[in-house]
């Protein structure tokens, strides 16, 4: 038998919300200063697609911070097989911004942080088997034929995207090459 697919998650607006000011009273746990907001239906998410992936989370953001959310969102039953925050990612400029003249102005708004997957096949994993989870198609640019975007979670209202994404998902669990999938319509 084969090894299951490489599913890796973002963190930010894909599985959760996070926000220095609360928006609703019923935060689900705190990072830091962060008021956290599990997506709903995230844990069945992790536990339907844990049963037939192999799982990780790849995230833009501090290193630590990806660590202690992940640690509280994952069942104990699941150990995804690598946590990856920034340090992972590759910066690069925003070409439309440096148009602007903007590039100089804010560090923070000047640069995205790119998720290269050739840092997963390093690891030996298969970029054939690989997809990979993100709400900012501009993270996973270059990773096109693996990448599967999802509507950005902002931690209100009526949220039915990761039942929607399990469904889907488990229609892939068996592909030879999911490159070669069309997934831009996948909803
Ligand atoms: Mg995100």
């Amino acid at each position: 038998m084969t090894a299951p697919i490489l599913l890796i998650l973002d963190l930010d607006e894909t599985l959760i919300h996070a926000t220095a000011a609360k928006i609703r009273e019923d935060f689900d746990f705190q990072v830091y200063h962060y008021y956290i907001y599990k997506r709903p239906g995230l844990t069945d998410f992790l536990i339907r697609c844990g049963a037939h992936f192999t799982l990780a989370v790849w995230s833009s953001a501090s290193d630590d911070y990806v660590r202690a959310v992940v640690g509280q969102i994952f069942p104990a039953t699941l150990t995804p097989a690598f946590v990856w925050g920034r340090s992972r990612c590759t910066r690069f400029r925003l070409p439309e911004l440096d148009e602007q003249g903007f590039a100089s102005l804010d560090y923070a708004t000047s640069y995205e942080f790119a998720k290269r997957l050739k840092k997963v096949t390093r690891r030996g994993f298969d970029l054939k088997r690989t997809l990979i989870v993100d709400d900012t198609p501009e993270k996973v640019t270059q990773n096109y034929g693996n990448a599967i975007y999802i509507k950005p979670y902002l931690g209100m209202g009526e949220d039915r995207e990761l039942a929607y994404l399990a469904d889907y998902l488990l229609t892939l669990k068996d592909e030879a090459n999911v490159r070669t999938i069309e997934k831009r319509h996948w909803r």
